[in-house]
């Protein structure tokens, strides 16, 4: 066959591993079998009826055609406003590109800030698609650990010790996935001063914003003398419970949203209106529904730690935001791999491997909070009476 470009590779492979074990528990389900699914974080609640209604009303009214390639005016400024008052910082439409989720954000907005022969910092465990998000661009990712001992909270000094000549950018995301961290303000100050120094983009991923629990979410945007090296990525998936819109957005620069619009008119040619007519509505008012599903996260949480504190040799990691629980298991003697793929043997539960987010998650499983509670419950009694099993002699 004519080959494929090198880009193929680039993108390729990574955390394959881990979601071997989603394959399984879907060809188990598909055969009848009674699995609980904590795999993926796929909010199972609700979406909040106002969006639903308006983007129904918005097909009703044939809003089928194109769209402006980076959004709506009126979606960017209702963005744009959002983003102000949450910050108490200056935010216009300019400022504003909409984009196909999070996960398209963070991939046209790395593309734009660094290329071939620039390093980009991560904190590690990295969400999943980091890796292939910084090899598409041709930069490289270096990672620095965050470590369990330090509840997974980054370490300043470690960061600056990575930075070089060919740092272009420190891509940040808190609330954390899958460590479930919320970075304190001193962190993120921290981080940003390095940034200001060293003359480099701060990437802020903040897809998991209004589940901070622990303490208050602190924006990027917030950050004094940052609004020209800033660029938050964020969307509607896990705060409105509606991952399928694929509404996301990226604020940064005006000259940042130039470069975007460019991208974007080769790559999606806008998002579709009838979704950014709909996301309109989620922004019209500071929605109840969403205050509820934080506090739905963060009560199941709490509970999924209450029920988990009782398996045998393993810790449960109380996350401080989110909508996961990290469970340290290194005490079972198992691999990761392995216990996921026993657990789902015995007990048909499918929890997440998290060595494949990096070093530093090794010896811990990733359980999504996405299924409702009587779901949690049978799920941790299955847990618990697994890691009974393996403790005994
Ligand atoms: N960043 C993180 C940390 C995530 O966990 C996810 C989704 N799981 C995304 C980005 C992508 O979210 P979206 O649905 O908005 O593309």
């Amino acid at each position: 066959m004519t080959r494929f470009s090198p880009l193929t590779e680039r993108v390729a492979g990574t955390g394959a591993g881990a979601w071997a074990i989603h394959q399984s528990a879907a060809r188990l389900r598909d055969a009848g079998e009674d699995v609980i699914f904590l795999t993926v974080g796929d909010p199972d609640q609700a979406p909040p009826a106002p969006v639903i209604e308006a983007t129904v009303a918005a097909l009703r009214a044939h809003r089928t055609g194109y769209s402006p390639t980076i959004g709506y005016p009126a979606l960017r400024q209702a963005v744009a406003a959002r983003c102000a008052r949450r910050s108490g910082r200056a935010c216009t439409a300019e400022n504003v590109a909409i984009v196909p989720g999070a996960q398209g954000g963070l991939f046209v907005a790395l593309h734009c800030l660094a290329g071939p022969g620039d390093e980009v910092i991560v904190p590690e465990p990295t969400y999943a698609t980091y890796e292939a998000v910084v090899g598409a661009s041709g930069a490289r990712m270096v990672t620095v650990p965050l470590r369990p001992e330090a509840n997974f909270h980054p370490d300043l000094d470690a960061i600056a010790a990575a930075i070089t000549p060919r740092t272009r950018a420190i891509w940040i995301n808190s609330p954390h996935n899958p460590t479930g961290a919320v970075f304190t303000a001193d962190e993120i100050g921290g981080i940003a001063a390095l940034c200001r120094a060293h003359d480099l983009w701060l990437l802020s991923d903040e897809v998991y914003e209004d589940l901070a629990f622990a303490r208050p979410h602190v924006g990027a945007w917030s950050l004094p003398g940052m609004a020209d090296r800033t660029v938050v990525v964020s969307s509607l998936s896990k705060s409105h419970a509606i991952p399928a819109f694929r509404l996301g957005w990226v604020i940064g620069p005006p000259a940042l949203t130039a470069h975007l619009f460019n991208l974007l008119l080769c790559l999606t040619y806008g998002s579709p209106a009838f979704i950014q007519l709909g996301a309109l509505a989620a922004f019209a008012a500071e929605l109840p529904e969403v205050a509820a599903l934080g506090a739905d996260y963060r009560r199941r949480a709490g509970l999924m730690c209450r029920l988990l504190a009782g398996a045998a040799n393993c810790r449960v990691v109380p996350p401080e935001g989110g909508m996961f629980v990290l469970l340290d298991i290194r005490g079972t003697g198992l691999g990761t791999g392995e216990f996921a793929a026993r657990l789902l043997d015995r007990e048909r539960v499918a929890v997440l491997p998290c060595d494949g987010f990096g070093p530093s998650a090794a010896g811990h499983v990733r359980i999504a909070l996405s299924a409702p509670d009587a779901r949690l419950e049978e799920a941790a009694r299955r847990i618990v009476r697994f890691a009974g099993q393996l403790a005994a002699p």
